[in-house]
């Protein structure tokens, strides 16, 4: 899958080279895109392959993109949202040309109802949503004219009016298109364009106790907007007939709608209901929370606006859905790092080794690239003293013939500082090595060895009098499942328990200067990003990635 979209990569994806010919032809001289969230919620990886595509084409193609609140749902919004999104969408990278809201068009899009009704294209109905579902037919059979569909225009030009005024409860009328109630296209069957919903709305407060429906909302602000191509996902194909029918009707800009496929992440959702119910019932710490798949959470978890918008380009536009492996979002996002990320040393399983013939109170300061892919970024000093921490895993008593790192007898070279081998270790009561000694060798300092020792293993480590505490968190799959909602059941009982690791790394002292959302690569084990948790004198870092796929490594076995 991944393959057949990376040539549509290369050359125009489908929405481009419609984009194309409308210039080449000049239908257009410019193009008006949007992007159109509800502010219900905060933006997942789905919408940014949403916003790329949008703000990517007006990049590529002359003409412009704007922000669209779709907030016509006045219960489920709030303007925490709404600041959310616009943060999201400027930390990817994009900057709308206009910030626009659905609900600013309410008295425009009251006014398109009236006149659809005095041309009698509309009808006040009273039938419950149960009656009018009754009527409605099935995909194979007509569905049946509601008895309130041959009101007179008079008549319902009233009663939509008191339904504005508040003179009904919630659910006791709507304003329905009058189409054909047998036709095949099941949305086309008189539509509801307008419910009662006595409820306070984030923008409009009080005013309004009737509410457009989407389909009586989104192409309508689409051409108020002069929007040329308006893209949205696959699920609204069916709705384009509706939406051409509105637009047409109302004789008003003739904007177009184009579908592509949602996309999908494995291991985890992408649907704001469900990400909003990991939030509430705290299976997650927040919107934010570094395994949720949020643009928010990507970015505490130390994705770069670069890496989301590598990973959406790689992807593509598709035609059909599929599911992405978020190993490739992983991918990225070390290509990205690799090029940008300072590299530390950290010790995150500490196991103490004592250099014997290096003089007791003594430091000596070594030096290291910090980023072998950049040079520009100079050296750090790194202060070398007789007893180091170095990972357990680096030592074994009794080695493989692949082992190239500590091992009695062996030498390994310490990054940046010396070459040692190791003479002795001592054990504890239940057989577990807990000290290691070795001595360095003289002359074998890195960038000054004049030894001509060749050693096959580099070693990373921390002086224990310099080593810095600090609390490490390693995130896994936040589900254990590839696919959670094609799963039976309740998609929280997928949710991986173990996502979550908590430990104390010893860092090096050069972290201590590290800056809140700062990425490092960790030598050898992974990029690692600075958390807002972190206070002075307690560092917390996220891991962000490992260094390799162990998810590929460990599917191999
Ligand atoms: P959700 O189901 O998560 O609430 P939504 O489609 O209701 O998503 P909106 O705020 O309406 O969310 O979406 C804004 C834009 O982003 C829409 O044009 C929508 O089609 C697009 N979008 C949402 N989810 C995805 C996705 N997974 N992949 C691609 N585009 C998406
Ligand atoms: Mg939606």
């Amino acid at each position: 899958m991944i393959t057949e979209d990376k040539k549509e990569e290369k050359s125009l994806n489908f929405i481009e080279e419609i984009v194309e010919a409308d210039l080449q032809s000049g239908k257009y001289t410019q193009i008006v895109t949007r992007f159109p969230p509800e502010p219900n919620g905060y933006l997942h990886i789905g919408h940014a392959s949403s916003i790329c595509l949008n703000f990517g084409l007006t990049k590529k193609f002359p003409g412009y993109t704007n922000l669209r609140f779709d907030d016509t749902n006045p219960v489920t919004e709030d303007t925490e949202y709404v600041e959310s999104i616009k943060r999201d969408i400027r930390w990817m990278g994009f900057e709308w040309k206009h910030e626009l809201y659905a609900s600013d068009y309410f008295d425009t899009l009251y006014d398109f109802a009236v006149s659809l009704i005095q041309r009698g294209l509309a009808y006040v109905d009273d039938s419950t949503s149960e009656e009018i579902a009754a009527l409605k037919g099935t995909p194979t059979e007509p569905g049946k004219d509601s008895p309130y569909r041959d009101r007179s225009v008079e008549e319902n030009l009233v009663l939509f009016e008191q339904m504005r005024n508040g003179d009904f409860p919630d659910g006791s009328r709507t304003l329905r298109a009058k189409i054909d109630m047998a036709h095949i296209n099941m949305l086309m069957r008189d539509p509801i364009l307008y419910r009662i919903k006595h409820a306070k709305h984030h923008r409009t407060g009080e005013k309004w106790c009737i509410y457009p429906m989407y389909d009586f909302a989104h192409g309508q602000s689409d051409s108020i907007e002069t929007v040329t191509h308006s893209i949205c996902t696959l699920e609204f194909a069916p709705h384009r007939e509706l939406y051409d029918w509105l637009i047409a009707q109302l004789n008003i800009y003739p904007s177009h709608q184009y579908e592509f496929a949602r996309r999908n992440l494995n291991y985890t959702v992408t649907s704001k209901r469900k990400l909003l119910q990991l939030v509430q019932e705290k299976h997650v710490s927040g919107w934010d929370d570094p395994r949720m798949p949020t643009i928010s959470g990507l970015r505490r978890r130390g994705f770069t606006p670069e890496s989301i918008r590598d990973f959406c380009d790689r992807i593509g536009v598709a035609r059909r859905e599929n599911m992405i492996d978020v190993g490739l979002l992983e991918f990225c996002v070390r290509e990205d790092l690799n090029k940008k990320a300072l590299r530390r040393m950290v010790v995150l399983d500490p196991l103490k080794v004592i250099i014997t013939n290096f003089p007791e109170g003594e430091t000596e300061m070594c030096h290291s690239e910090n980023n072998p892919e950049d040079v520009s970024t100079g050296n750090r000093e790194i202060p070398f003293t007789r007893e180091i921490y170095i990972e357990k895993e680096d030592f074994m008593e009794t080695p493989s013939k692949k082992y190239f790192r500590l091992a009695p007898g062996k030498m390994v070279r310490l990054k940046g500082a010396y070459i040692i081998q190791c003479d002795d270790f001592v054990k504890d009561e239940n057989g577990e090595v807990t000290e290691v000694h070795c001595s360095y060798v003289e002359n074998s300092k890195s960038g000054h060895d004049t030894t001509g020792i060749h050693v096959k293993g580099t070693l990373h480590w921390v002086s224990a009098a310099h080593a810095v505490k600090a609390e490490i968190r390693l995130y896994d799959r936040l589900f254990s499942v590839e696919d959670v909602s094609s799963e039976e059941g309740d998609f929280k009982d997928y949710i991986n328990p173990e996502s979550l690791h908590v430990i104390t790394g010893y860092a090096e002292p050069a972290l201590l200067d590290a800056e809140e959302g700062q990425s490092f690569q960790f030598l050898r084990k992974g990029y690692f990003v600075k958390d807002s948790d972190s206070q002075p004198g307690a560092l917390v870092f996220n891991r962000t990635v490992t260094l390799r796929d162990n998810w590929a490594k460990a599917a191999e076995k």
